[in-house]
């Protein structure tokens, strides 16, 4: 799918408040959250989206004194491009000394209200991603703000897909870069290997549903512990999920990140 992408015109986006610092090319891109309040209400109305692009930029450009917004690109839930700065321009949001490193993309979220990425999200910082690999001189990197930078952003569910290869939403073959050094393929070999992270965390409260849930309770029942395979990742889910942490001898916060997820295929049966 091509990306789908919103103009500056579409967005009615201001004009930039002086000239770009030229960027011939970089070596990938960084992935960034919002870091305040989003209105999960955007999930359902794409004109949220552009209302809340439009108060990043004035707030860039008021707040901050850049000469415009600080991103590249913006993605929203509804799979779609906000051109932000753009092509072969320096960003503003990665950090002094960082920004002609990579392309600054914002996925719409934050760490109040919309938390967790949805796939439309996910997809479209991909589409952004091959964009500038394929107009922008980009390299493969795709790397999260807080990579260098002492910052919170791209937030722990961003920051877990980022480091989980940045992988496709539905399974379609997981992240594209060949220099993909994911660690947990480090364990012997020969054992059983667990289907790619869905890319999202699964966590409770609130509820998190979905097949991902379902692949992931089918195989910890399999593994003998007592849970309902019902793509709703509740309570029972998150208790067993901590147990189960408990057992690997890691962190035990009940939430199903890639190591997790990895466990409940590749850990050896106790
Ligand atoms: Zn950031
Ligand atoms: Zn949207």
């Amino acid at each position: 799918m091509a990306i789908d992408l919103v103009t500056r015109r579409d967005w009615g986006a201001r004009a930039p408040r002086g000239s770009y610092t030229q960027l011939a090319s970089t070596r990938g891109v960084k992935v960034h959250y919002t870091g305040g309040l989003v209105n999960p209400g955007i999930v359902d109305d794409h004109n949220g989206c552009v209302s809340l692009v439009q108060s990043i930029q004035r707030g860039h450009q008021d707040g901050n004194g850049w000469l415009d917004i600080g991103y590249s690109f913006v993605a929203c839930p509804h799979r779609k491009v906000f051109e932000g700065r753009g092509l072969h321009h320096l960003p503003a949001a990665n950090g002094p000394g960082l920004n002609s490193g990579h392309y600054a993309v914002l996925g719409l979220v934050g760490n109040a209200g919309l938390v967790e990425p949805p796939d439309g999200v996910l997809h479209a910082i991909l589409d952004a991603v091959e964009y500038v690999r394929e107009r922008g001189d980009a390299g493969l990197e795709i790397k999260g703000h807080r990579d260098g930078y002492a910052t919170d952003c791209p937030g722990e569910p961003l920051y877990a897909w980022v480091r989980a290869g940045a992988p496709r939403p539905g399974g379609d073959g997981g992240g594209d870069d060949p220099g993909d050094d994911d660690p947990g393929n480090g364990e012997g070999g020969g054992g059983p290997e667990a289907p790619p992270f869905p890319g999202r965390l699964l966590r409770y409260p609130p509820v998190t549903r979905g097949e991902d849930v379902r692949t992931w309770q089918r195989q910890m029942k399999a593994r003998g512990w007592d849970l309902d395979v019902d793509g709703a990742y509740g309570a029972q889910s998150r208790d067993v999920c901590r147990r189960f942490q408990r057992q690997q001898g890691v962190a035990d916060d009940g939430v199903v990140g890639p190591v997790t997820w990895r466990l409940a295929w590749e850990a050896p049966l106790s």
